[in-house]
């Protein structure tokens, strides 16, 4: 008898690869400069930790199920109809709810090379067949993506930017990639990362939403609202998908103190602007110090860089990992998306960007003396 009576999940559900959780923290007391989980350096709005406080008094009571007043809030912030829009306990959720409502056994679901690894997960836990397009120069390519599609396929995600590389797909490529997928194929545009976007030809994807049948655009507060412990995304989508979700989703799936906060921080665009312009400042800044110390850097439109040690010369991610952390600097290894000689960073405070190129330097420098 097996340790559950007999009792096994259905049949994929052990196959399934745990998410690979990024490390949290470090030994001992000492402060760590964290940036391995592309949070924001200057953490949430002082309105919306205000707005979570107030909540203390209210915690016995059940939140608005409907996040009516949070979604009100974003659809003022961005144009849009309320009642197109669904709140998850973070975008993962309603990642995992488009995959409840339109996937099961027999369909097909396409995601890029080394787009976001939740995806598989989500079409994997339904039942569903993974098919992954391959890239071009680590970027989502829109004929790989239209070459997989099949009679079967009923999604395609697409994480723009994508995590962990870090690049984006123009609008026009998106919209190509809309017409020509079949109208019963539902694309997920994953915009996880859109604030920190600068590029002109980039949209999260709301005029596609807005003027098709079958889009859905996803976001969150996790990154530049820097609310990630409280967990909350949401969706823009038809009509007819906004009804599917709500149906399948909890009741009370985004927390009163949730609710709260997310509606302060969405309206300090004060907040976010300084948010966004200092990564625009400082992604560049670094991009350009790490390649002038040997490494790789995947030009990224997000708020983390992808940073690739040069092969066959002994600088490896994984002796740099550990040098970091010695300095008590948390990178993300990113291994498991392909990439094991590879390090994402997110971009911090100007101190901790220093104290990590300060870092690299003396492990690249010492591995080149190593060498000679
Ligand atoms: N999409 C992408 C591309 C991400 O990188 C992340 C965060 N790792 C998410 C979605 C999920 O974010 P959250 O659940 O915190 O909203």
């Amino acid at each position: 008898m097996t340790a559950n009576g007999g009792l096994r999940p259905r049949p994929g559900i052990l196959d399934i690869a745990l998410y690979p959780p990024g490390k949290h923290a470090l030994g001992g007391d000492a402060p760590v400069i964290r940036l391995a989980f592309n949070e924001t350096p200057f953490g949430p709005s002082p309105r919306a930790v205000e707005a979570f406080l107030g909540e203390a008094k209210h915690l016995s009571r059940y939140p608005d199920g409907s996040a009516r007043s949070l979604r009100e809030a974003i659809a003022e912030v961005y144009g849009l109809d309320p009642a197109r829009i669904v709140c998850g306990c973070g975008s993962d959720e309603l990642l995992s709810l488009l995959s409840a409502a339109y996937l099961g056994p027999g369909d097909e679901a396409i995601y890029s090379e080394y787009g976001f690894l939740v995806y598989r997960i989500c079409i994997l836990a339904r039942g569903a067949t993974p098919v992954v397009a391959p890239e071009t120069a680590l970027t989502a390519d829109v004929d790989a993506i239209l070459s997989c599609v099949t009679p079967s396929t009923r999604m395609v995600f697409l994480a723009n930017p994508n995590n962990p590389t870090g690049t984006y797909v123009s609008f026009d490529e998106v919209k190509r990639l809309r017409a020509s997928l079949p109208d019963n194929v539902l694309l997920v545009l994953d915009a996880a990362y859109a604030e920190y976007v600068r590029a002109n030809d980039y949209e999260a994807g709301i005029e596609l939403v807005a003027t098709t049948h079958s889009t859905v655009m996803t976001r969150t507060f996790s990154k530049i609202h820097g609310l990630a412990a409280l967990r909350i995304g949401w969706a823009f989508c038809p009509a007819g998908i906004a009804d599917a979700l709500n149906r399948i989703r909890g009741p009370f799936n985004v927390s009163g103190p949730a609710i709260a906060a997310g509606i302060a921080a969405i309206e300090d665009r004060a907040h976010e602007q300084r948010a966004a312009d200092h990564n625009e400042a400082w992604r560049g800044r670094m991009a350009e110090a790490l390649t002038a110390l040997g490494l790789t850097v995947t030009p990224s439109a997000a708020n983390f860089l992808l940073l690739h040690f040069p092969d066959g010369t002994g600088c490896t991610a994984a002796e740099a990992d550990e040098f970091l952390q010695s300095r008590r600097i948390l990178l993300r290894r990113v291994a498991a998306y392909g990439f094991p000689n590879a390090l994402r960073m997110t971009i911090g405070t100007e101190e901790d960007n220093r104290a990590v190129l300060d870092a690299l330097k003396d492990f690249m420098g010492a591995k080149a003396v190593a060498r000679a």
